[in-house]
């Protein structure tokens, strides 16, 4: 695509990293067709390819954002599907990640929107005030359709409509701490605890501990870590973002100076995603671009990390059928599409795979609750074709999945290193049928 900027505009490197982007895109359509908001809404400004020339528009000519250019890059997933789908490479998340950043800095949103977004940059990434949030949403949900009739409140519906009825008691895993091996080591990670997912289920972190030490691995929880700053940063809070990034990219290194890692290990891939690209993200910064090149390059996913072991044979034989859901964070941002299935297979579940399994489930970091209704119609579609697998239950690597098909979905929905963990030696996950399952031949 040929672009129309001065000198003085790719002085700036963020405009000119956006312009390489925009020069790579030959405008042939082919993402429409994978995009989810395409998809649903039918308008070519909710395309991949409507996107690009609306924030091409809006760099090229200097221009504050304005309502349309926010209408339609919040309606954006940040899925990625584009990027799997694009034939030329076009590097769609940095350009969008850009545009959300300008829009930050040169729009002003209605009172509601910006108080929402205010609450929850305040919340969602810390722990305790979102564990705090979701008992106070115990209280509120009563009043959730009250909200959804408010047009500027729908956003608080969805908050209180997503909110679990209980909200489990802290772990003890989520504490800095190092879980030695239990067998004879044979490797060092550290693991993010991160934030949401600490606070929704965090047997997923104890889970990853067990399986992991279990295999002979030492797993450092280290002091310092929290959010990988993902939430703020699709939300083009990039101060906020580049703060956690940092911190985070501190606490590892000193890990790193300490006994050496092997991998920083992740089990939720909208993390793992952002964390992957922390070099990019960090690159202006002389104190951490190189830090955060290699914090960038030891992150994996705990299937990635898990499948380069060498495994044991299962300690139990499950017998059940599992919906494979792969998180977009996952297949599109991470491109890890094989693995977990090959993991789970190897682990005694049958596998079935949902049609469109390329398509958000609608999730997507804060989307659920800002876009609540293209983001329902979204989960529908995806609980529906999960249910026509047949499955016994659900699996995905990533929490705001978990979460989002939950809310649309009676079928046990866990993560993939939970039943890891039950098939090599660990408890049954909350919530699985034990129906069918047989211990392994002695
Ligand atoms: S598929 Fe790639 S090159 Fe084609 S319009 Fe979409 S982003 Fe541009
Ligand atoms: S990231 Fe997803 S929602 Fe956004 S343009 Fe690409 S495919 Fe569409």
């Amino acid at each position: 695509m040929q672009t129309n900027f001065s000198l003085a505009q790719l002085a700036d490197p963020h405009v000119a990293e956006s312009e390489k982007i925009l020069r790579s895109c030959v405008h042939c359509g082919f993402c429409t067709a994978t995009c989810p908001t395409y998809v649903t809404l039918g308008n070519e400004l909710d395309s991949p390819r409507g996107r690009i020339y609306l924030i091409k528009d809006m760099l090229e000519n200097d221009r504050p954002a304005d309502e349309t250019v926010v209408t339609h890059i919040d309606r954006c997933l940040s899925c990625l599907s584009c990027m799997t789908t694009c034939p030329s490479g076009v590097h769609y998340m940095h350009l969008v990640d850009h545009a959300r950043a300008h829009i930050e800095k040169t729009y002003r949103r209605p009172l509601m929107d910006r108080l929402v977004r205010r609450l929850l940059a305040a919340t969602l990434p810390y722990p305790d005030r979102m564990r705090a949030s979701l008992k106070l949403a115990g209280f509120g949900r009563a009043f959730a359709g009250l909200f959804r009739a408010v047009p500027g409140l729908k956003p608080l519906a969805a908050m209180l409509e997503l909110a679990p009825k209980s909200v489990p008691a802290a772990s003890d895993v989520s504490r800095p701490a190092v879980h030695e091996a239990s067998a004879g080591k044979r490797g060092r990670v550290a693991i993010l605890t991160g934030c949401a997912q600490s606070v929704l289920d965090p047997g997923i972190n104890e889970a990853t501990v067990r399986l992991l030490t279990r295999l002979g691995v030492e797993v450092v929880v280290p002091a310092g870590e929290g959010c990988c700053g993902a939430l703020t940063h699709h939300m083009g809070r990039e101060e906020q973002a580049l703060d956690f990034a940092r911190a985070n990219v501190d606490a590892w290194m000193r890990e790193v100076d300490k006994g050496g890692l092997d991998a920083i290990v992740i089990t939720a891939s909208g993390c793992g995603t952002t964390i992957k690209d922390y070099g990019f993200m960090l690159r202006l910064d002389p104190a951490y671009a190189e830090k955060a090149a290699r914090v960038s390059g030891l992150a994996k996913d705990v299937t990635e990390y898990v499948a380069g072991l060498d495994l044991p044979e299962p300690a139990v034989r499950p017998g059940l059928s599992v919906a494979y859901h792969s998180a977009c964070s996952m297949q599109h941002g991470q491109k890890i599409t094989s693995l977990p299935k090959m993991l789970l297979q190897g682990a005694g579940f049958m596998l079935r795979e949902p049609r469109e399994g390329h398509l958000c489930c609608g999730s997507a970091g804060t989307y659920n609750i800002l876009q609540p209704e293209i983001s329902a119609k979204l989960r529908d579609r995806k609980v529906a074709n999960i249910e026509a697998t047949g499955a016994d239950l659900v699996a995905t690597g990533n929490i705001g999945c978990m979460t989002q098909i939950a809310s649309g979905s009676s079928l046990p929905i866990v993560h993939t290193v939970a039943l890891l963990d039950w098939a090599y030696g660990g408890p049954k996950p909350a919530g699985v049928p034990e129906a069918r399952v047989m211990e392994a031949a002695e």
